[in-house]
Formats: C-alpha cells, sequence, structure tokens
C-alpha cells in the first residue's frame, strides 16, 4: 500500500484529499504546517511514497520544506500544489526540488492522476522518451531490475546518468537526481550537441506555455553543473550558449 502525506493547513482541503486517496487504497497521513512534515519526514525519519505540498502553509512554506527535505537527501516524490497563474510558484518549487506541480483549485482525477504518475516515476521516466541511440542494455550490470528491463544509462567522460533510477554516477560517488533533474538532463542529452533555448526547456520539461522568467532554468543548470563538471565555472559539458540556452556537449 502507497503511503502518503498530505501537508495542507486547509482543513477540508486535507481532509477531502484524504477521504478520497483513502477510498482509491492509499495510507494517508496529514502533516498542517511544514513543521509537522519536516518532523515526520527527517526527524522521525518515517516512509513516505509520495508528498503532496501545499506552497500556500504557516510558517514554513512549501518551498522551503521541499529545499529542506533535499538538503537533508530526502528524495521522496514531492508534488506541489500551486496557485493557479502563478508560474513562478512553479519555477521557484522545482528549483527548491519538488518533482511535479499541480494549480489549485484542481480536479480530483488529475490529482489522482499526478501522483499516480509520481508513485510511477521511474517508469514513466523510463517510457517518456528515450536517448537516441545512446541507450544501453543493463548487460554491464548484474541483476539490474526485477522486471527485467533494460536500464536507461547514458555514459559521458566517465560519469553515468541512470535515468530509470534518477541517479548519476561519478568518481565513485552516486548522487541522487530529482525527476526534474533527470527530465532537464535528459533534454539536453537527447539533443546532444545543439543548443537547446530556455524556451524549449520551460516547454518541453516543464510543460510551462506561459512568458515567463527563466531564472529557475539557470539555477537548475548551475546544479546540474556542480554534479557534473569537474569544474562549474568553466563548464565543458553544459554549456551556456548566450542569450539563448544551453548545449550539452558529451
Ligand atoms: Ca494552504
Amino acid at each position: 500500500m502507497n503511503r502518503v502525506l498530505i501537508v495542507e493547513d486547509e482543513e477540508h482541503l486535507a481532509e477531502g484529499l484524504r477521504f478520497n486517496l483513502k477510498a482509491e487504497g492509499y495510507s494517508v497521513d496529514v502533516a498542517g504546517d511544514g513543521e509537522a512534515a519536516l518532523e515526520q519526514l527527517i526527524e522521525k525519519n518515517k516512509h513516505f511514497d509520495a508528498v503532496v505540498l501545499d506552497v500556500m502553509l504557516p510558517g514554513k512554506d512549501g518551498f522551503e520544506v521541499a529545499s529542506t527535505l533535499r538538503r537533508a537527501k530526502n528524495f521522496v516524490p514531492v508534488l506541489m500544489l500551486t496557485a493557479r497563474g502563478r508560474p513562478e510558484d512553479v519555477l521557484q518549487g522545482f528549483a527548491a526540488g519538488a518533482d511535479d506541480y499541480l494549480p489549485k483549485p484542481f480536479e480530483l482525477p488529475i490529482f489522482l492522476a499526478r501522483l499516480q504518475g509520481l508513485l510511477r516515476r521511474r517508469e514513466w521516466l523510463r517510457a517518456s522518451d528515450h536517448v537516441n541511440g545512446k541507450t544501453k542494455p543493463a548487460s554491464a550490470k548484474t541483476g539490474s531490475n526485477a522486471a527485467g528491463q533494460d536500464t536507461d544509462v547514458f555514459s559521458f567522460s566517465g560519469k553515468t546518468i541512470d535515468f530509470g533510477n534518477l541517479q548519476l554516477r561519478a568518481n565513485g560517488g552516486t548522487i541522487q537526481l530529482t525527476l526534474m533533474e533527470a527530465k532537464l538532463l535528459r533534454h539536453l542529452v537527447r539533443n546532444q550537441n545543439r543548443t537547446v533555448s530556455r524556451k524549449s526547456i520551460l516547454e518541453d520539461v516543464w510543460g510551462l506555455r506561459e512568458e515567463t522568467d527563466t531564472r529557475a532554468i539557470d539555477n537548475f543548470v548551475v546544479r546540474l553543473r556542480r554534479y557534473i563538471e569537474k569544474n562549474p565555472a568553466k563548464p565543458k559539458h553544459l554549456l551556456t550558449v548566450r542569450g539563448v540556452g544551453y548545449r550539452f556537449v558529451g
């Protein structure tokens, strides 16, 4: 049974979600504010399969909760509930480490679909698209996964991105990527040696159509550079194309 933590101070909404999720067979906990959520997730280290995190909370807001979680190396999938018509919320949410977002108010079936999508994130990411000609089977690894599926990995310059498991292996270490970090990397890798515009990243990776501030993308790139570049100040793989966007070079 999947266990979900709902972080929402509006009681009627939290209870409505709890009721409906239970009816769908989920096990549900509710936290009324960010502090209570972090206590469950970090201090008590309780396991949840996903967190539904409202942005508007008393005290610590959803952005702060998400970034605190990620700093604590907790990579539970986070579905962030944002205010409609505020694309900057979406971008700030992704920058804080959210995996997906849903603007309020939302239709229940959409909410359930997004949550299921998040819970299936690995399969979903694997199926969403594949790295052109660079997808390798899991033969190099033993056991790979229980279903015997090919593992979707991309290697370059001594580093390996495992899109299926949302991991980046480099210098003997493993970095856990968020879903959106992996999606952005995949988009760049798939367009290897081609310039990708910020607009296309907004549209193709984040599903945003709005003309909006693209600085959140730059923040993501800064983070990815820290993961993959020897000297992030002088990138060799993730290049800035001034005034346009970015280009990945393997
Ligand atoms: Ca709220």
